[in-house]
């Protein structure tokens, strides 16, 4: 009787609640045009840099991002530990990342770590570890403040280039847009917008494998019977209900770290819907599998997923056949160009899904660079990338893809492509010394300067 007089009541207070009103076609597609100097594709690492360095420089800026938030791997896919800002005791990557990061850091009451401490073969302790979800709102902010028009769930499907601008097209939700820009800066991690663009790619038919962040907890590590864990892993592998690669063979390691970047999912590739859908639910399917199993095991009766994030990272997809294509020799070596526009350090860290990562470290003193060259395509013109999808060989790429890099890149490709606006030119073609003070001007490291 009460149901049935609340529902009285409510009708009786809102008559428009009980019937569902008509609407006709409320999903007609809308059409938009957008004219804007710069086009960033892709909000993550490099991306949001790239979008807030232009903003910043007076410059309008569109920014595409075909997922919900902004900061990519570092958020969406849970890699908040960029790497790696400092070597050899001196910092080599500043400017509007490093600004993010240390916000970040300081709103969550964290603290960096102490770069006059060598890591050693350590690496990561010079990672700088963050909240993920307080950075990607901190970065939404700064796009913000910065002017930067951010379009989520937003993709082109065709790119025109123009004498001098371009037109894109693109699709989202509900949305078709027309987006004239002088501009375009690709930083979707796959060289996606470089291929629309009809620009040749670099890929081998291996890639390194993928990772679902996720932590787990529920049990006791210092309690748990190591050894006969171990044996009931290697029958279940030995069963087919686990597959060793998956998480390196090292259930110690799943157990002790409380999942975190353990899980190797091969060929996981987020180049298209269709592939990182699939790369997702195999993410996931071998997290509830390994879950499944420990759930069995004396000790470990209680695991549970605590976190898990919303995408399997990508490490390894597509990436531009550039101007200049960084060699491995050119890493390990430290080589300046006369187009370096930034700076590169982190070991060379190739994942392989059977033997998982033994990375190499750089010998003492040696900083990689990034020349400018290898940002922009071959035969292109107002187009310049930034991030993992730079031009590289395989080996180089494994330690030019890391985050303090991409950030290092996102801000030296944006000035690039504003003083090409600027002079109504390519970026190729902007004086190097111009592009080396203006990222000075804005707080970034430039090699030999
Ligand atoms: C599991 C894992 C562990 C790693 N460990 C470390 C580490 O310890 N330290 C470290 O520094 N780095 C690490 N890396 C590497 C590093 O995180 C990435 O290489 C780097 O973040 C890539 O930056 P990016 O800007 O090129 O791409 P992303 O940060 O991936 O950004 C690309 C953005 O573009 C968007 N996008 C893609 N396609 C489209 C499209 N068609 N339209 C619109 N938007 C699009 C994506 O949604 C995303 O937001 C790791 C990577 C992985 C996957």
């Amino acid at each position: 009787m009460i149901t049935k007089m609340g529902a009285l009541s409510v009708g009786i207070t809102a008559p428009h609640l009980s019937h569902g009103d008509v609407r006709s076609e409320p999903y007609k597609i809308r059409k938009r045009k957008v004219e804007t100097d710069v086009l960033v594709v892709g909000g993550g690492t490099a991306g949001v840099v790239a979008a807030i360095q232009a903003g910043r420089a007076g410059h309008s800026v569109t920014l595409l991002e075909c997922q919900s938030q902004l900061g990519g791997t570092t958020s969406t896919a849970g890699v908040a530990f960029p790497g790696i800002f400092f070597a050899w005791g001196k910092q080599i990557i500043s400017g509007i990342g490093w600004e993010m990061v240390q916000e970040a850091v300081a709103l969550n009451g964290d603290s960096l770590p102490n770069f006059s401490i060598p890591h050693g073969r350590q690496h990561w302790r010079h990672q700088v570890r963050l909240n993920g979800p307080l950075y990607s709102i901190i970065i939404e902010q700064k796009c913000i403040e910065a002017g930067v028009q951010i379009r989520f769930y937003e993709t082109p499907t065709s790119m025109v280039f123009k004498k001098d601008h371009w037109l894109v097209e693109t699709v989202g939700k509900g949305i078709h847009a027309e987006i004239k820009c002088k501009q375009i800066i690709d930083c979707s991690g796959n060289a996606y917008a470089a291929a629309v663009a009809g620009f040749d790619l670099l890929r081998e038919k291996e890639t390194q494998p993928g990772t679902l962040m996720f932590q787990i907890g529920g049990y006791d590590f210092e309690k748990l019977d190591l050894e006969m864990i171990k044996e009931e892993y290697e029958k279940a592998i030995k069963n087919g209900e686990l597959v060793r690669a998956e998480m390196r063979g090292n259930i110690v390691g799943l157990l002790k770290n409380a999942g975190d970047n353990i899980q190797h999912i091969a060929e996981a590739d987020s180049t298209t819907s269709e592939s990182h859908t699939m790369a997702n639910i195999r993410g996931r399917e071998s997290l509830l599998k390994h879950l499944k199993f420990l759930r069995r095991l004396p000790g470990c009766e209680n695991t549970k997923i605590i976190e898990m994030r919303t995408e399997t990272g990508v490490r390894e997809t597509y990436r531009i056949d550039g101007l200049y294509k960084i060699t491995h020799e050119d890493y390990v070596s430290g080589k300046v160009f006369d187009d370096s526009v930034s700076y590169s350090y982190y070991p060379i860290d190739l994942h392989i899904i059977e033997h998982g990562v033994t990375p190499k470290h750089l010998t003492d003193g040696v900083v990689a660079t990034v020349p400018l060259r290898a940002l922009i395509p071959k035969n292109s013109r107002n187009f310049i990338v930034a991030g993992r999808c730079l031009s590289s060989d395989r080996l180089a790429n494994s330690a030019l893809r890391v985050q303090a890099s991409c950030m290092g890149m996102g801000q030296a490709a944006a000035v690039a492509s504003v003083l090409a606006i600027q002079k109504g030119i390519s970026p190729a073609e902007v004086p190097i010394e111009e592009i080396k003070s203006t990222i000075k001007k804005y707080g970034g490291i430039v090699p030999g300067a």
